[in-house]
């Protein structure tokens, strides 16, 4: 990789650490001398947000959260802030509840504390997405980017076994299609390299022991790089294909993700021979999808998109949208055929290598 770049080093203050964010939150909210704090979570995460909001003064809770963040339930929570004279946004929840508060920073410019309990890294990037008229949009805008981050392990461990790999995979995937996205470069390739290793140590410990705190730190930590390199290196190939299928067909975010994962990274590693390479370093093995698929094999990991409504009717409509939106920088040239080969064998599940030599 040439040492000729432009790097872009997001702003935010990052308090890590287990059985500490309440106290953290209290200790941030006085910093910014915050006096009206809306926290969002969803009915279902209401009780940790609770735990985590004990040390603060709430002037409005808000529970609507759906997944994509579906414009009218955007349009909803903005004007409650609004009306509250809310000058603090608290979420506390996975990349659904954090989406809901961007969506709220982006009209309001209203701060955004962000206490993540997955591993999705919505908290760490300055990505917005809402969904309209069945069309995920996304921007980027530097209103959106949490000020600060709070991650507490301890938060995770309620997380069900399937929806902490699946969404370790998310995170594992910005990792990875970091490599080659636009505005890849050394910086957040090594911050993507790290963030490789942490979540291959983090996430079969917590398969192991998931009651255990040090997977849960781990994997928390990892997808916290996996975010910060995602934010900076930009949207590639993996990103532009979940992005349709979560946003046209309403597939389940983190199972896309690490659903299609291996499927990229058959189709782009013999095209992208340092990525692979500093994949595989990362993974510690001799190519970058034995890595992965070792990975994958020891958490069980989701197999097939078949398994989360995605049928072959809708491929082409699938391949009509990501094929227009695929970036330049991606390292093997994308064609109508060779996008359908790729769904057809993610949508059963078939071995990624057949994709190798296209
Ligand atoms: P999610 O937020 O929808 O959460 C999935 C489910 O897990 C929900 O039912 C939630 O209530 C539950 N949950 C959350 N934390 C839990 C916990 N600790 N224990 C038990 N259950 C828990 O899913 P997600 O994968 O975290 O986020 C997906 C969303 O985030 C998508 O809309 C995606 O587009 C967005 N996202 C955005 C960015 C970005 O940079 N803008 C990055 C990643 C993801």
């Amino acid at each position: 990789m040439s040492l000729f770049f432009d790097h872009v080093t997001l702003g935010q203050r990052v308090l890590f650490g287990t059985g500490a964010a309440a106290v953290n939150l209290a200790a941030e909210v006085a910093r910014l001398g915050a006096g009206r704090v809306m926290v969002i979570a969803s009915d279902f995460e209401t009780p940790m947000a609770r735990t985590v909001a004990a040390g603060i003064d709430v002037a409005l809770w808000h529970h609507e959260v759906v997944m994509h963040v579906p414009i009218e339930a955007a349009e909803k929570a903005r004007a409650a802030a609004v009306d509250a004279g809310i000058d603090l946004l608290v979420c506390v929840g996975g990349g659904s509840t954090t989406g809901l508060a961007k969506a709220i920073a982006m009209t309001s410019g209203i701060p955004i504390i962000a206490v993540p309990t997955t591993y999705a890294g919505s908290e760490a990037t300055n990505v917005w997405g809402l969904t309209e008229a069945s069309r995920k949009n996304t921007g980027v805008d530097d209103a959106v980017l949490p000020v600060t981050v709070i991650y507490d392990a301890a938060l995770t461990l309620s997380l069900p076994m399937d929806m902490s790999v699946a969404s370790g995979l998310n995170g594992m995937a910005h990792c990875i299609d970091s490599m080659w996205a636009p505005r890849a470069d050394p910086i957040n390739a090594a911050l993507g390299a790290e963030g490789i290793r942490a979540l291959n140590r983090g996430l079969p410990l917590i398969v192991q022991d998931p009651t255990g705190a040090e997977g849960r730190e781990q994997a928390l930590y990892g997808a916290y790089l996996s975010a910060v390199a995602f934010a900076s290196a930009g949207s590639g190939l993996h990103h532009k294909i979940c992005h349709v299928l979560g946003g046209t067909f309403n597939l389940p975010h983190a199972q896309t993700h690490a659903t299609v994962l291996p499927y990229v990274l058959a189709f782009n590693a013999p095209a992208a021979p340092e990525a692979a390479a500093r994949i595989a370093a990362a993974f510690g093995t001799a190519d970058a999808l034995t890595g992965l698929q070792e990975l994958r094999k020891r958490l069980d990991a989701p197999k097939a998109l078949s398994d989360y409504g995605f049928t072959a009717e809708g491929i082409a409509q699938a391949v009509n949208i990501v094929l227009p939106a695929v970036p330049a920088s991606n390292p093997r040239p994308a064609t109508t055929e060779n996008l359908t080969r790729l769904l057809q064998a993610a949508l059963t599940g078939e071995d990624p290598r057949v994709l190798l030599d296209l």
